[in-house]
C-alpha cells in the first residue's frame, strides 16, 4: 500500500502587506523588531525590496504575511511599483522627528492606489521613533488629524484606516501594530469569503 503525506499548512488566509515610507523612517527596523530579529543602529539602505514571510494568529484565525519592505528612495521607483502591486495592506511610516517624511505620506498614499488601480486596501499610519521625546517635531494631535482626514475620503468609505505610534528601538507598540494590520486583513477576506 502506497501511502502520501501531504503537508497542509495551517493558514488559512494569505496576505501581502507592504511596508511604505520615506528613506530612513524606520521600516526595515521595525520588521526586523515584529520578527524578533532586534534593532540595528546602523542604518543599511534597502536595496530593491526584502521579502519575510510570517504567520499571524487573529483571534485563532492563522493568517500568513508576506511583509515587503520597499526601499523608500525615489531611484528605486520601477522596483516599488513591482512590488506594490497586488498588496491587500499597506503600513505607511514616518519618523516623528522628521516633518518632511510625514508630508510625504500623501504622496506613499498616491502611488500605492496608482500602481494598484484601487483604494480598498487597508491603511495603518505608523509614526515611528516615539523614543526620541525630544527631538520629535510631528505632534499626535497633528497625525491624528492628517489620518482622519485620509479616513474621511470619499473612496475610502468602509476601508479601516488608522493610526499608531511606535518605537522599533525599545519595540513599543512593534507587536500591535502588525496585529491591528493582521486583525483588519482577516475581517476583510472573511466579508469576501477569500481563502487560500
Ligand atoms: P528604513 O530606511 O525606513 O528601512 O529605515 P531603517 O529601519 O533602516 O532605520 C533608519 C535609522 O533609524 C537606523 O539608524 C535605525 O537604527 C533608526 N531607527 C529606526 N527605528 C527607530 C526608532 O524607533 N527609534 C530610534 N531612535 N531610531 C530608529
Ligand atoms: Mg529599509
Amino acid at each position: 500500500m502506497c501511502i502520501i503525506i501531504v503537508s497542509v499548512s495551517t493558514a488559512r488566509y494569505m496576505a501581502k502587506i507592504v511596508l511604505l515610507g520615506d528613506g530612513a523612517v524606520g521600516k526595515t527596523s521595525l520588521r526586523r523588531r515584529y520578527l524578533g530579529k532586534g534593532f540595528n543602529q546602523s542604518h543599511l539602505m534597502t536595496i530593491g525590496a526584502d521579502f519575510a514571510s510570517t504567520n499571524i494568529d487573529v483571534d485563532g484565525e492563522i493568517l500568513n504575511t508576506q511583509i515587503w519592505d520597499l526601499a523608500g528612495q525615489r531611484n528605486f521607483q520601477m522596483i516599488r511599483q513591482r512590488f506594490l502591486l497586488g498588496s491587500h495592506g499597506a503600513l505607511i511610516v514616518f519618523d516623528v522627528t522628521n516633518k518632511g517624511s510625514f508630508l510625504s505620506l500623501k504622496n506613499w498614499l498616491n502611488e500605492l492606489w496608482t500602481v494598484n488601480r484601487r483604494t480598498d486596501i487597508p491603511l495603518l499610519f505608523i509614526g515611528n521613533k516615539v523614543d526620541l521625546i525630544d527631538q520629535r517635531v510631528v505632534t499626535p494631535q497633528e497625525a491624528e488629524n492628517f489620518v482622519k482626514y485620509v479616513a474621511s475620503h470619499p473612496r475610502l468609505r468602509g476601508v479601516p484606516v488608522s493610526y499608531i505610534e511606535t518605537s522599533a528601538k525599545d519595540g513599543t507598540n512593534v507587536q500591535e501594530a502588525f496585529a491591528i494590520m493582521g486583525k483588519e486583513l482577516v475581517q476583510k477576506f472573511k466579508l469576501q469569503g477569500n481563502q487560500k
